[in-house]
């Protein structure tokens, strides 16, 4: 049995450079959360609980201390809510989360429609609403795309972590809204790369292990695109392998989400090896 990993997988730039900041600012006394899970990843985040990162839901859990601002990013209100409340912020968004953040304020700021490309409920695209002043709207699909009316001037952003090409599928349909249209695609890179990695692998084994947070938005779209090309598992953990999956499997492909951390890719592949 052979095993291979994806070209490009695994924590990305912006996960890695939260978890320094986080682990960089770990306080033994409680005194530095992070809002909301630093990372979609359950094993990750108890692992930093131990390292002293806790994480609280809402700032009003916080009486004193340091709020760290994950990868995802959160709203202006936020900012000025933790000042108002007298804590330290130290802000780990992903540059590139920044960058649709202040395309959507820019593009709304001189005057645009908003339409942000992306999941509805992430809390990535909620922040990125949040920067547009809650005038955005967001879109999922092409059939959402077609029941927004038309307009002067029209621009679009993207969830970092969308799929390019749904992306570009939506964006045909809206480019029939206006006249003047603006793109900003804010894909990220990384997610590119390891959905291209991912896809040329999953066409060339018997079977493909896709290992992440279930909660993770970029670890199930891997999923998604490697269920198309040959039989998919998704897991967060080696513990999940069954031993009735590997019968009559010659060739077994291996990928992770950008919230995955590598020890948790080593135990998964080591697994798969002892059965090789
Ligand atoms: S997937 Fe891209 S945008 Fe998201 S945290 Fe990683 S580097 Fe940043």
């Amino acid at each position: 049995m052979e095993v291979i990993l994806a070209e490009y997988l695994g924590f990305c730039y912006g996960v890695k450079r939260a978890i320094k900041i986080a682990r960089e600012n770990a306080s033994p006394d409680g005194k530095s959360c992070t809002l909301g899970p630093i990372i979609h990843n359950p094993q990750m985040v108890e692992r930093l609980k131990r390292e002293g990162v806790g994480a609280v839901d809402r700032l009003e859990e916080m009486p004193e201390g340091t709020i760290i601002i994950r990868s995802h990013g959160v709203g202006p209100n936020i900012y000025a809510e933790a000042d108002k409340r007298g804590l330290d912020v130290i802000d780990a968004t992903c540059p590139h989360v920044k960058k649709a953040q202040l395309s959507a304020k820019e593009l709304v700021d001189d005057g645009y429609s908003v339409v942000i490309i992306g999941e509805k409920k992430h809390p990535e695209v909620r922040s990125i609403f949040e920067w547009s002043d809650h005038k955005a709207e967001i879109v999922e699909t092409e059939e959402e795309a077609d029941m927004l009316g038309p307009c002067a001037k029209l621009g679009i952003v993207c969830q970092t972590t969308f799929s390019s090409s749904r992306f570009r599928q939506i964006v045909m349909h809206l480019m029939e809204k206006s006249r003047d249209v603006r793109i900003l695609r804010t894909i990220c890179t990384a997610t590119d790369q390891r959905q291209a990695a991912a896809m040329d692998l999953a066409k060339r084994v018997d079977m493909m292990l896709v290992i992440g947070g279930k909660n993770s938005a970029n670890t199930t779209r891997l999923a998604q695109l490697c269920a198309n090309h040959c039989l998919t598992y998704h897991i967060e953990t080696a513990a999940e392998l069954r031993d009735e999956w590997f019968d009559k499997i010659k060739k077994i492909g291996i990928t992770a989400g950008a919230s995955t951390p590598d020890w948790i890719i080593k135990e998964v592949y080591k697994k798969c090896q002892n059965r090789a």
